[in-house]
This record gives structure tokens, C-alpha cells and sequence, in this order.
């Protein structure tokens, strides 16, 4: 049975959802869309109109294909296509909704979707995914795991399938990694199956929105991402973190529309409202975004946020080695999905692209390391580094002791490997550790120590 729908998109569809519902008849095993639009490119640049293709059923959300060119998405109980979920097609009314992410001048953009419900599965496509490194098991235990929290497949809109996604994550020597595919957790069964006990597996989503995007940790099942009928990114943050996930703005300051639409954190509402999370450090630390994210970061600590900053390579192929990627390093109690985000949420980690840091805190009858508060008062801050281990001659790299967005103290790393450093702190001080180059570009950067009386409450 085949049903056609018709629509078109003006420059005021963009940032909007629309609905078009279909009927899916008793029977049905497969379900086959084909979605083709005119003009296919518009007259800017080689910059394409951005619209993505969800399906929902009467059950519940199907998935999607983010910023992909594959636009005929197949859901069969068996096989769905790449960021669509497989399962019983259920009879009833279904939508299919076009994410009009970006629609470029002149804006009149006619389109055609054919809706085809099949009585047969579809042939199982692909080849049954073979496990990584079966005889490889994961270190455990406490300790400081390394670990990136920041990634796409071919799911949405990465060239990776799950398996060279898992192989590049082996090559860079990660204890655990993140998958955050565009609105969808299709490959989250996959790549966790494909991991085995090599390595820990963050289910996650990178909620791709028209005002902003975020990562979003420890959801293995759809999440919705749309901010629209009255809710607000703040009660969608407020939701998932009190279900237990972990919400991270993901790169505050990234270039916004046309280059990248929606990409840029725009929302009034979380400024960063109720997330305690953002992230520093984006692909390259060269990249021109990361520095004002930075500064974004240190201006909500001022205004006595408590936040914690992390990295994300963003990875959607393998990344030129030139490219100066940052790591997460997480004081966990296990290396485990669970206690990665525990340490993560407690701010017991630093961004790095390869130094060790060590950052903590004494007052007469407190103790801290970062992420902590201490009491207010005589203080003592210790600070350690090994450099050395990006490729960078250690006289090369400065520490930095950072005081409410002040450069506090210097020490160059060629000289010292460690320093101590006593002062009076006051209610709603806040210090980070910085390592940077001679350029300036950052190295690393540990999370704040905090000050304030109310130790271990706040979070
Ligand atoms: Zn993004
Ligand atoms: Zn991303």
C-alpha cells in the first residue's frame, strides 16, 4: 500500500516540526519512506537545506537519521535502517515529521514523501556485528579512568559504523567511551554488545535542537529532544538529570547558523539553569569556539554556579592526528557506566590532552580535591603536573592558578613539577589549574575547588 504526502517549506519553517500522520494497516511487517524535496540544493555556497525525518509510532518514537543523505529510511520488525528502531510495526496512525533544522534563501522548497506498508520483513541487512577484542577485559576498580564523552556513528551523521567508532576509541587508549548520536540511541545495543568487557559504554544522545545542543549521558532509550507545545529545555534538563542522566551543554559557543545551525547555546532559560555541566573543550582545543566556551564557563562560576567542565571530541571520522583533542579523566569508583557519571557529577575529573594534573585544596579542618568545596578561610592549594606526555617540551608549558576568572600564579612546567600555594579565601571563591602553551592554546584544565560552607551539599 502506498500513501503520498505533499508540503512545503517557506524561510518561516525553519526551527519547526511538521507532522504529517499516515495509517499503517493490520499486517504490516515493513515499513518503507521515501523522502525527496526540489530544489534539492539551494544557490548557497555548498551548503544544503537541513531537514531530518523522524517517525513516530502509535508506541512510541521510531527514531531518526540526523544531517544524513540517506533520506528513505526503512523500519521493519527485524532491520531498520541506521538511527531507526527495528520491532513490531504496530497498525494504527503513525506521523512522520520533518526536524526542519535549516532552510537557506530563497526558501521555497517543495517536497514529496511515499509512505509504503509492506507485509513481508525486510532482508536483514549488514553483517552481524562481531565483538571487539572478545579476550579483552577492562581494568576495575577505584581509580582515574580516561574516557571521551562526546561522538556520532553513521546512525546520524558520522562516517563511523559502531564497530570503527569502538576501533578508534581502542586506539586512543580509552578506558570508556560515549556514544551521542543526533536524537537517536539506535546503536547503543549494538555498540555496548560490541564492547563486551573491553570497554565501558556510556549510553547517550546528543540532543540536537534549534537553540542549542547537549550531551546527554546515561539514556540507552529514546529521549525526547523537542522543545516545543509549551515545555522549555529547562524542564527537559530538569527531567532527565532527575532521572539519573547526566547533562552537559555541549559546546556553548560553536559557530551558528548558516555553518552550523542550531549549534550555538541560545536558550534564555538555561544560563545555565539547571545544568551543572558544560563543555570546554570541542574537537581541537585551536578550534575558535573553545576559548569563549571557556570564558562562558568561568562567567557562570563568577555569577556562583557550581559547574563542572568536561571535553568531547565530537568524533563523526577519525580526527587528523594535527588535531589537538582533548580526554576526560574521571576519578571513579569503578570503571563502570554507573560510577564514570558518579565521578563525572562530583567534578573528580579534568579535561587533558595527555598532562597529568593534580589540584587540591587544605584549610585547618577540611580537605579538597577538585570538584569539592572547602570552608572559607586560611587555605593551602596544591597543585602537580607531568608534562611532557603530548609531545610538548615541558619548558614550553606555563601552570596557571586561576582565582574567579583571575590569573592567580604562574609557574613554568620546565622548572617546577608541583607547587604549593597559601591565601585567604572568601565565600564563593572558586580556583582551577590551567596548563597552557606559549600560543596560550589550553592543555589542560582541572575542575574548580570551591568555597563555600555548605560542604558536600550542594550537589
Ligand atoms: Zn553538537
Ligand atoms: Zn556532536
Amino acid at each position: 500500500m502506498k500513501q503520498e504526502i505533499y508540503g512545503h517549506l517557506t524561510l518561516d519553517s525553519m526551527a519547526t516540526h511538521v507532522p504529517h500522520n499516515f495509517k499503517v494497516p493490520d499486517g504490516t511487517k515493513t515499513l518503507r519512506l521515501e523522502f525527496t524535496h526540489t530544489p534539492e540544493h539551494p544557490g548557497v555556497g555548498n551548503i544544503p537545506h537541513q531537514l531530518s525525518i523522524s517517525v513516530y509510532g502509535p508506541n512510541g518514537a521510531r527514531g531518526t537519521r540526523h544531517n544524513n543523505d540517506d533520506q528513505q529510511p526503512i523500519i521493519s520488525t527485524n532491520w531498520a535502517s541506521p538511527g531507526y528502531l527495528s520491532g513490531p510495526i504496530e497498525p494504527g496512525e503513525w506521523t512522520v515529521e520533518l526536524d526542519v533544522h535549516r532552510i537557506l534563501p530563497p526558501g521555497s522548497v517543495d517536497y514529496q514523501i511515499n509512505v509504503f506498508c509492506e507485509n513481508d520483513v525486510t532482508d536483514s541487512k549488514g553483517p552481524k556485528p562481531v565483538p571487539m577484542r572478545p579476550d579483552s577485559v577492562r581494568r576495575r576498580g577505584p581509580g582515574w579512568y580516561t574516557g571521551d564523552l562526546h561522538g556520532h556513528t553513521y546512525h546520524s551523521d558520522g562516517d563511523f559504523s559502531p564497530a570503527e567508532f569502538l576501533e578508534e576509541a581502542w586506539k586512543r587508549g580509552y578506558d570508556f567511551v560515549a556514544l551521542t548520536d543526533h536524537n537517536t540511541q539506535s546503536a547503543v545495543p549494538e555498540i555496548t554488545s560490541l564492547a563486551g568487557e573491553a570497554m565501558t559504554i556510556l549510553g547517550g544522545v546528543e540532543l540536537t535542537t534549534f537553540n542549542g545542543h547537549a550531551v546527554v549521558l546515561g539514556v540507552s532509550e529514546w529521549t525526547e529532544w523537542r522543545v516545543k507545545d509549551g515545555s522549555s529545555m529547562s524542564a527537559l534538563a530538569s527531567h532527565l538529570q532527575d532521572r539519573g542522566a547526566l547533562y552537559i551543554i555541549a559546546h556553548p559557543k560553536s559557530e551558528g547558523h548558516p555553518i552550523c545551525t542550531g549549534c550555538r547555546w541560545a536558550f534564555s532559560d538555561m544560563m545555565p539553569g539547571p545544568a551543572r555541566h558544560v563543555e570546554v573543550w570541542n574537537r581541537g582545543w585551536a578550534g575558535s569556539h573553545n576559548e569563549p566556551g571557556l570564558r562562558q564557563f568561568y562567567k557562570w562560576l563568577n555569577e556562583g554556579f557550581r559547574m563542572v567542565a568536561s571535553s568531547g571530541t565530537d568524533s563523526h571520522r577519525p580526527m587528523p592526528p594535527e588535531v589537538r583533542i582533548g580526554s576526560n579523566r574521571v576519578y571513579a569508583h569503578d570503571n563502570t557506566q554507573h560510577e564514570i557519571l558518579a565521578g563525572l557529577r562530583r567534578g573528580h575529573c579534568f579535561v587533558t590532552s595527555g598532562p597529568e594534573i593534580s589540584f587540591t585544596a587544605e584549610t585547618e579542618d577540611s580537605k579538597a580535591s577538585m570538584g569539592d568545596l572547602v570552608k572559607p578561610g586560611q587555605l593551602k592549594l596544591k597543585m602537580g603536573w607531568s608534562v611532557g606526555l603530548n609531545g610538548f617540551d615541558p619548558s614550553d608549558l606555563e601552570a596557571v592558578l586561576i582565582k574567579n576568572n583571575e590569573a592567580f600564579g604562574r609557574w613554568s612546567c620546565g622548572d617546577h613539577e608541583d607547587s604549593e600555594f597559601a591565601t585567604i579565601s572568601e565565600e564563593a571563591d572558586w580556583f582551577t589549574l590551567e596548563l597552557r602553551d606559549q600560543k596560550g592554546d589550553l592543555h589542560a584544565l582541572s575542575n574548580p575547588i570551591f568555597v563555600g560552607q555548605q560542604v558536600g551539599t550542594w550537589r
